[in-house]
């Protein structure tokens, strides 16, 4: 028999997340604190509850993917939360992005009333989620993990099990977004040089990408920075709040990013320039101004 879903936070992820539950054949109930966005889940066929306690009751497995920390900790372990209502030996997973060590708090407070957790951040953005390609990295027992994993299938492609331990998944997503970010840098550096060489942005880009410096990141965000197409995609105020998370986790770990930390700088920049609700391509303002150029 399918396990019953309980969906929490349908922004921008979560809504095109539990519709593909829904397709699924999943029996899926969905909680949203703006009540009027459960309104096409509703229509797509999914139940909806009250309150995350009530989404909870009615679950095998509650899915929660909102902003960052507090905000999971909120509807999780908050008044009228998830913990409020789940069963013993129901699962709790996280997608959303948070950091390693609130992952592990909140998994210890569940596990006090036999509550499972996985954290199961996910990569792909909106794109993904509509076309159910994310790639999934989780964190927490195997067990639950198998158990877990055809709810995960309806929902990406790239599913990996990062180890035993709650807040592998998490670490994994924030080795993606040091990883991710350093990539922009140096495509919008690159951009520059090429600018200021006299080159056509978009022909250097071509030159580039099929090449061992080639990377997503090149091929997708490049000709959008070039053409100062700032359309989100994943906004600057989201990135900024996942480079927290990585510099907060190093700084526990002892380990210096100069990388990182002149990337999180450079886009405090943007963000001062009002830009924090536009994508990440608008990286490249960062090193517009500090050159007094653009590059159109
Ligand atoms: P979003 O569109 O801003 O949606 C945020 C969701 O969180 C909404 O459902 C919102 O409810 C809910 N929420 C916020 N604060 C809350 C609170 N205090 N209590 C209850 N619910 C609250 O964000 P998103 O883009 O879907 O991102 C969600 C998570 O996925 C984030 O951790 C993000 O970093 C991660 N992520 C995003 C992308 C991307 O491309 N967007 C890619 C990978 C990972 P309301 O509707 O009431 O505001």
């Amino acid at each position: 028999m399918n396990l019953k879903i309980g969906f929490a936070g349908l922004g921008i992820m979560g809504r095109p997340m539990s519709g593909n539950l829904v397709k699924a054949g999943f029996p899926v109930t969905v909680w949203n604190r703006t009540q009027s966005k459960t309104h096409c889940l509703a229509d797509a066929g999914a139940d909806v509850a009250n309150s995350p306690k009530e989404l909870a009751e009615r679950s095998d497995v509650i899915i929660t993917i909102v902003t960052d920390s507090p905000e999971v900790k909120q509807v999780v372990l908050g008044e009228g939360g998830v913990i409020e209502g789940a069963r013993a030996n129901s699962v709790v997973i996280d997608m959303s992005t948070i950091s390693p060590a609130a992952t592990r708090e909140i998994a210890e407070d569940l596990a006090l009333k036999g509550i499972h957790m996985l954290d199961a951040p996910v990569s792909g953005g909106d794109k993904g989620a509509i076309e159910g390609t994310l790639s999934i990295m989780v964190g927490g027992p195997k067990a639950d993990f198998d158990r877990c994993l055809p709810i995960f299938q309806a929902m990406g492609k790239n599913i990996i099990h990062m180890g035993d331990e709650h807040g592998m998944g998490q670490a994994t997503k924030a080795c993606n977004q040091v990883i991710g970010i350093l990539n922009i840098l140096a495509v919008g550096e690159g951009l520059m040089l090429a600018h200021k060489s006299g080159l056509d942005l978009n022909r250097m880009l071509q030159a580039v990408g099929a090449g061992a410096a080639g990377s997503w990141m090149v091929n997708n965000l490049g000709p959008k920075m070039a053409a100062h197409d700032f359309e989100p995609g994943f906004i600057i105020r989201l990135q900024q709040k996942d480079l927290n998370i990585v510099l907060e986790t190093a700084k526990d770990l002892n380990l210096p990013m100069p990388g990182t930390s002149l990337a999180h700088q450079l886009l405090r920049s943007v963000e001062a320039e009002g830009l924090g609700e536009k994508g990440t391509s608008a990286f490249i303002r960062a090193l517009e101004k500090l050159a007094d150029c653009s590059l159109v």
